[in-house]
């Protein structure tokens, strides 16, 4: 939605005195108050409109952006004061009081350089080892982007004077023709509608403000990332046009998998196979960790597939102390080749298992009957 421009919204022509914009204002400002017209949206709308037109016009930088680049000269700085306490919560005592002095400042401040932009915020996509993400890491990334000119300072302009008022159309944007009983206005086609044109352009950046580099950046992966985490690098974006500030970048983080490691959360998951004599009498075996190796104390009847857990190895909490567990699913290998001697020990101690004559698990032999009927 394109905005309406500030001096037709205050009905004043663009030459117009400082005194007459405030009197046109007081006027709109009385009229379409929120106070005066209760439930109104439409006169809430218009008096949002004429107090940001006024809060732009009555500031001589502001307005001088404005003149220069329109809406788009003013907007980026100005944002943040027009919404805020100040947006159609004015009372009507105030607007006879002390409406035309400071309180336009609240909220939006007196900015300098308000014709210059904040860069675009930039985006890094981050393919990282598992380890990386677990433990940090540190790794060098190739980034273009927006940087602004040297030469000429970021004014466009190879004497440094930066743009001037287009002489076509006086910095509107737009040229305004009668055709009939009609006014009707075009973009203007020597400043492409901007209002401003560069009379000597900087012969580096062909009067664009900025110069697009390539650039290595050092990213700095804090332990205990996860996939997707954004890394911010204030001021690390695009450079602003006409030298404003930069955006910053954000680094997406996304991570490998691992062959034996599975994350969740802060947890490691993985599976160890274990023998029957192990998962029966007991045991203690190393097994590899993250970060090394670690014991593992198997209880004695273990079952296949049961999760045994071993606290504090596992993947550490993003900027905080503490580290997740490391969670063992031991899964009971069955020896598919035995020896004479071997079968004749497993043999041995089925034997022992079977008391009266029945198997260990009485109710095994029911089961397996109702599974072949
Ligand atoms: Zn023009
Ligand atoms: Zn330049």
């Amino acid at each position: 939605m394109s905005k309406a421009d500030y001096y037709e919204v205050l009905g004043v022509t663009r030459e117009v005195s400082d005194q007459e914009l405030k009197s046109a204002y007081r006027k709109l400002a009385l009229k379409f108050h929120p106070d005066r017209n209760p439930g109104n949206h439409a006169a809430e709308e218009k008096f949002k409109e004429a107090s940001e037109a006024y809060q732009v016009l009555s500031d001589a930088d502001k307005r001088a952006a404005y003149d220069r680049y329109g809406h788009a000269g003013v907007s980026a700085a100005g944002a943040g004061g027009f919404g805020g306490p100040f947006a159609g919560s004015v009372d009507l005592g105030d607007i006879f009081g002390d409406l035309f002095g400071e309180m336009f400042n609240v909220g939006g401040g007196q900015q300098r350089g308000t014709r210059q932009r904040r860069g675009d915020d930039l985006r890094y996509d981050l393919t990282i080892d598992f380890e990386d993400a677990v433990f940090g890491s540190e790794t060098e990334v190739k980034i273009r982007r927006w940087e602004t000119c040297e030469p000429c300072h970021g004014s466009g302009s190879a004497s440094g004077r930066g743009p001037s008022v287009c002489p076509q159309c006086h910095g509107r944007g737009q040229i305004r023709y009668q055709q009939g009983f009609f006014s009707v206005a075009r973009t203007c086609t020597t400043c492409a509608g901007t209002g401003s044109i560069i009379n000597d352009p900087c012969p580096i950046c062909r009067g664009e403000t900025r110069v697009s580099k390539e650039l290595k950046l050092n990213v700095k992966v804090p332990p205990g990332v996860e996939e997707g985490t954004r890394i911010r690098y204030a001021g690390e974006g695009d450079a602003g046009r006409s030298a404003g500030p930069n955006g910053d970048l954000y680094v997406i983080l996304s991570i490998r998998a691992h062959d034996f490691f599975e994350r969740e959360g802060h947890n490691l998951h993985c599976v160890i196979p274990i023998s029957f004599p192990q998962a029966a009498l007991g045991a203690e075996i190393e097994i590899p960790a993250i970060d090394g190796s670690v014991t593992l104390k198997i209880p004695e009847g273990t079952q296949s597939g049961r999760e045994l857990s071993i606290r504090g190895r596992g993947v550490p909490f993003l900027n905080e102390r503490g580290r997740g567990d490391l969670i063992v699913k031991v899964l009971v290998q069955v020896p598919k080749k035995l020896s004479r001697a071997q079968r004749e020990l497993v043999a041995e101690l089925a034997e022992s298992l079977i008391v009266d004559n029945k198997p260990a698990s009485p109710g095994l032999l029911e089961k397996m009957k109702d599974l072949f009927n």
